[in-house]
């Protein structure tokens, strides 16, 4: 079966599925292979749970059913038919890219668009091959914009990526030390995140684009731009002062309080505020709809307790999330207690990332420093107030016994350690 002929199915009843736990009436099922699992086999349980058609790549399971169409490939079908409806949908979408903070930044871009516009956006974090399509595959026909998270770890994922959304503008929150691994080191993570640009470039497109960082200034030379963060930018956005730890900015003579806390925060709420003018909103627009926005997913959340509060990051970490953490938590009053997670993924500079990250939560003088996982475990740094512990189950059991509480407890590590659920714990 070809692309057209899926594309006018999926036009008669538009819902797709590649998963038979949660099989809509009347969708597409696409049979996708993971490490665990062939899509393949499920295709007849599909159709009989009520999808109207199964899209299988292996030919032996055609037969079953006259509504399993066979294709080449299943995922690339996928790809292609959520490139059709993209085409099909006339309208702006904007694509977000970057190392740390998409996630947040496209919450932050969609509360204030929505005050405006219909917007559709990335569902959680289903930023990835699969993710990006049935994303796009989900946005209801009446949608005015659209907002697509956009993850990588490797080369030419993202223009891949670009290849299905086709943004008409983009916006890359940052280049990290993130995904070190599969990037092949710093330099590899701004040429794949760079992917976003040379789409934009090659099809005269616009970006959005923080000013401070004089790298991404660089790449986005000869592009149509649309910018902010420094003095010369078309937008401008200032920091304001704030009574509390969440962070205030202003912009055309207008305070806006935020509900998030973490300087680094900064950037990604200047970016929502320039494309909430750039798309017409008013100020007030813009102040309502960012001020909606509070976060509740482990990304820079505050959690008061009796006493004291815990300030919890643990949707993941790498080594500048890390750094822009601590440096936003030693500005807190009180005293201080950092309980850090591994970072993974950093392939062989990881020992040393993990001794750098010990010792800049050592000279910012926290009163208590925990450091869980194998890779903390292997630091040289040695101090009476590091406490290296194996992992979360180690340090529940330390907790019952020894733990002193201090003002504030910062908890980041990558996701995999799930310190997540040590707010339980405390
Ligand atoms: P993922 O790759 O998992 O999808 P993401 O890029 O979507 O991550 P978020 O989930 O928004 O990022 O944020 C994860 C963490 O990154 C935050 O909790 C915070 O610690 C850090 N972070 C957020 N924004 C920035 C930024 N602009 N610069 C540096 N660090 C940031
Ligand atoms: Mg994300």
């Amino acid at each position: 079966m070809n692309t057209s002929a899926i594309f006018e199915l999926f036009l008669k009843n538009p819902k797709v599925t590649t998963d038979t736990r949660n099989i809509e009436k009347n969708s597409i099922f696409f049979a996708l292979k993971g490490a665990n699992f062939n899509g393949n086999s499920f295709a007849n349980q599909a159709i009989e749970q009520g999808a109207s058609a199964a899209i299988v790549d292996e030919k032996k399971y055609e037969n079953q059913n006259k509504n399993i169409f066979y294709v080449d490939d299943a995922l690339f079908a996928l790809q292609d038919l959520a490139r059709a409806y993209r085409n099909y949908l006339k309208i702006p979408f904007i694509g977000l890219t970057g190392s740390n903070g998409k996630t947040t930044t496209k919450e932050l871009i969609a509360a204030t668009l929505k005050e405006k516009f219909k917007v559709h956006f990335t569902y959680g974090n289903l930023n990835n091959h699969i993710g990006v399509p049935l994303t796009i595959l989900s946005i209801p026909d009446d949608t005015e914009i659209a907002v697509i998270e956009m993850g990588a770890n490797h080369q030419k994922e993202i223009e891949l990526l670009c290849s299905i959304a086709q943004p008409n503008f983009g916006y890359i929150t940052n280049f990290g030390k993130a995904h070190l691994e599969g990037f092949g080191g710093y330099e590899g993570v701004i040429k794949g995140k760079s992917e976003l640009y040379d789409y934009l470039r090659n099809n005269h497109r616009t970006a959005f684009i923080n000013l401070q960082d004089p790298i991404q200034v660089e790449k986005t030379e000869d592009i149509d731009i649309i910018s902010f963060g420094t003095e010369s930018g078309k937008y401008i956005i200032a920091p304001a002062s704030s009574d509390s730890d969440y962070i205030a900015v202003a912009v055309d003579g207008v305070k806006i309080q935020t509900n998030l806390t973490g300087s680094y925060n900064f950037s990604n709420i200047s970016c929502a505020i320039a494309i909430g003018k750039h798309f017409g909103l008013s100020i007030d627009e813009i102040k309502n709809g960012i001020e909606k926005y509070t976060p509740t997913n482990n990304r820079s959340q505050i959690i008061e307790k009796e006493g004291y509060k815990i300030i919890m990051d643990a949707y993941n970490a790498n080594p500048s999330s890390m750094e822009a953490s601590l440096k936003n938590f030693s500005t807190f009053k009180g005293t201080k207690t950092v309980i850090l997670g591994d970072m993974f993924e950093l392939g062989e500079t990881s020992d040393l990332e993990h001794n750098n990250i010990a010792r800049l939560a050592l000279d910012y003088g926290f009163e208590y420093i925990y450091l869980l996982g194998k890779h903390f475990q292997n630091t040289d740094i040695q101090s009476n107030n590091i406490i290296k512990l194996e992992n979360k189950e180690e340090f529940t059991n330390y907790v019952k016994s020894n733990f002193k509480y201090t003002d504030s407890i910062l908890i980041k590590g990558s996701h995999g350690m799930r310190l997540d659920l040590l707010s339980d714990v405390l």
